[in-house]
């Protein structure tokens, strides 16, 4: 069955008591180790989806099953667990980084809030995910600001890492980088696919961007679902 079932989907942003549809009936799977790339311009409500999955915005009409279960509404102690099987990647690596903690400690903070592991698992765990992410064990040290960019998403990738989740929600999140960091970055999120098993839902406003990664495309025009299929389906018709 699939990881992520998303049936007739639609969220809605209350405008002075007025909806206004932002995505508009939208259904999609994701398998487990899967990636499904969410393409279109700006503006066609590819956030949006994202952020109902993750459950920061509400869905207005439609289910979001995870690992069969529905997740739709889910709330309190439920959204807290299913935080440790759905984590986010976002496009500026700074809004999941706080400057004033060392990455050690970032990287602590979910394992703290979700289990009584003792310090010398915890240390463990943090290097194990600065390894999968390609950074040192001294990274742990060392503030966020002392990093570059293309470090600094590393480690946020690292930070979605810690709790082993099945699904990431990668939001945009080359867009900010150099090119050259950028092919890194991707090259990042495959070997990471292939290591863990994860599943992303992979969110880019560039189809380019996603051809090598994903196995699946759907393509959001201004909210609506206007084409789904394989990506080389999906390439042949651009
Ligand atoms: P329906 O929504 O009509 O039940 P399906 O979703 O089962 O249809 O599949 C219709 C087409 O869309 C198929 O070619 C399938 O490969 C493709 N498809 C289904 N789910 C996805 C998805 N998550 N991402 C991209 N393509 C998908
Ligand atoms: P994309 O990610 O494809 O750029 P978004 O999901 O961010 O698209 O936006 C889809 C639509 O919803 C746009 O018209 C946008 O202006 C609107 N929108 C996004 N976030 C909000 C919000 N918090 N409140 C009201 N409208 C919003």
């Amino acid at each position: 069955r699939p990881l992520l079932d998303v049936r007739g989907l639609s969220v809605s942003y209350h405008r002075r008591g007025k909806g206004t549809p932002a995505i508009r009936d939208v259904s999609l799977d994701i398998r487990p180790g899967e990636t499904v790339a969410l393409v279109g311009e700006s503006g066609s409500g590819k956030s949006t989806l994202g952020r109902a999955v993750l459950g920061l915005t509400p869905a207005t009409r439609g289910t979001i099953l995870f690992d069969g279960q529905d997740v739709t509404h889910a709330g309190g102690a439920r959204r807290r667990e299913l935080s440790k099987s759905v984590q986010a990647v976002f496009q500026d690596p700074n809004g999941s980084l706080n400057p004033a903690l060392t990455v050690g400690q970032t990287l602590a903070e979910p394992l703290l809030v979700h289990s009584r592991d003792e310090r010398s698992v915890v240390l463990e765990r943090i290097r194990e995910v600065l390894a999968l992410v390609g950074l040192p064990g001294e990274a742990a040290e060392r503030y966020p600001r002392q990093f570059s960019g293309g470090q600094r998403q590393r480690i946020a990738i690292a930070r979605a890492l810690v709790m082993s989740p099945r699904l990431i929600v990668c939001d945009e999140p080359v867009s900010a980088l150099d090119l050259s960091v950028q092919a890194q970055v991707l090259n990042l999120f495959t070997t990471l696919q292939r290591e863990t098993g994860v599943s992303y839902l992979f969110i880019s406003h560039d189809l380019a961007v996603v051809r090598h990664l994903a196995q699946r495309i759907v393509v959001l025009y201004r909210g609506d679902v206007v084409e789904k299929g394989t990506t080389e389906e999906v390439y042949a018709d651009a």
